[in-house]
């Protein structure tokens, strides 16, 4: 395997459509377990900015969770979501960045068993072991979201600057269809930035899981209350981070027979997160 190190924008375009490494959490036991293929990686490090601007509201994608959940700059929820994640050793390595593009973890997946989003035709979870999985957004992929962050940051409303355009946080996820498996609107190559995240009156991010540290959101819930309202979003309950306006939508709610107790785990939790903010 061929290791790439651009030192620029201009380089990094050049090194073609191959795949990206940033703290290598993720990606590198992908790669181990032969889910990703890859003949070149290419470290973008030194390309992505890192460090937080602006008060807190200008956030390069190079940064780690590690320095977000000590910056008093940014939003609560956000370091809350970060505090929350992961362990401390894989947040000192892993960026902010492939924290929003990270891979499900639902083990059928994990597994290479050929179920619809490995291109197939079934969902092994809906008719298996489906205890972590979705609540909304499941007639397809019942998969769970995994990041606490991508929640926070969609409370929050932020945007996201890639190498090749700006977009909603919520534009950039999106269900898979039988066309396109894949649950982000990423181009192949496109790199992500920057996020533009801006600053709400109050904030914060709760979580439901199944050890007090180190492990995935069972659900997680995050608000965040602006002068024109309250945004919430919700990990952990959908292929995707999940918008919902309020504690009223878990009522459209699609659960599979072993997920319904996430309903009544994102009640209070949704209660605690307003009440949490004013
Ligand atoms: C045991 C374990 C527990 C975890 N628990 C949690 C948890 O509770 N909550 C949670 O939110 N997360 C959790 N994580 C996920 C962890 O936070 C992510 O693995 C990490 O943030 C990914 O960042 P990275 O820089 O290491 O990404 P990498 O592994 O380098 O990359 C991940 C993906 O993103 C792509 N990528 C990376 N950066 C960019 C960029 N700037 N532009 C375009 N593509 C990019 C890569 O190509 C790859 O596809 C856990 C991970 C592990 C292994
Ligand atoms: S939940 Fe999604 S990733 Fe898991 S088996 Fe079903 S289709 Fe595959």
């Amino acid at each position: 395997m061929e290791l790439r190190q651009p030192s620029s924008l201009e380089e990094l375009n050049g090194a073609g459509n191959n795949s990206l490494l940033a703290g290598g959490t993720d990606l590198v036991p992908l790669l181990r377990d032969g889910l990703v293929e890859a003949e070149v990686l290419v470290d973008i490090r030194a390309v992505v900015p890192r460090g937080v601007q602006e008060g807190g509201s200008r956030i390069g994608a190079g940064t780690t969770l590690a320095e977000l959940e000590v910056d008093p700059g940014i939003p609560a929820a956000l370091r809350e979501a970060c505090a929350l994640a992961a362990s401390p050793q894989l947040r000192s390595m892993g960026t902010i960045g492939g924290n929003l593009l990270q891979a499900t973890r639902c083990w059928y997946w994990r597994l290479d068993f050929p179920c619809f989003l490995h291109g197939g035709s079934r969902c092994h979870a809906r008719e298996g072991a489906h205890r972590e999985h979705a609540i909304f957004g499941n007639g397809r992929c019942a998969s769970a979201h995994p990041s606490d962050p991508a929640a926070a940051l969609l409370a929050l409303g932020a945007r996201v600057r890639t190498s090749q355009r700006e977009l909603a946080l919520d534009e950039l996820y999106r269900l898979p269809t039988e066309d396109d498996r894949d649950v982000t609107a990423l181009e192949p190559g496109e790199v992500i930035l920057q996020l533009d995240v801006p600053q709400p009156e109050a904030s914060t991010y709760l979580k439901a899981m199944d050890r007090a540290r180190w492990a995935f959101p069972l659900v997680g819930v995050a608000a965040a209350r602006f002068a024109d309202g309250v945004r919430l979003a919700l990990a952990g309950v959908a292929p995707i981070p999940w918008r919902i306006e309020s504690e009223a939508d878990l009522e459209g709610a699609t659960p599979l027979p072993g997920t319904a107790y996430k309903v009544e785990l994102a009640r209070p939790l949704i209660r605690r997160a307003l009440d949490a903010i004013g």
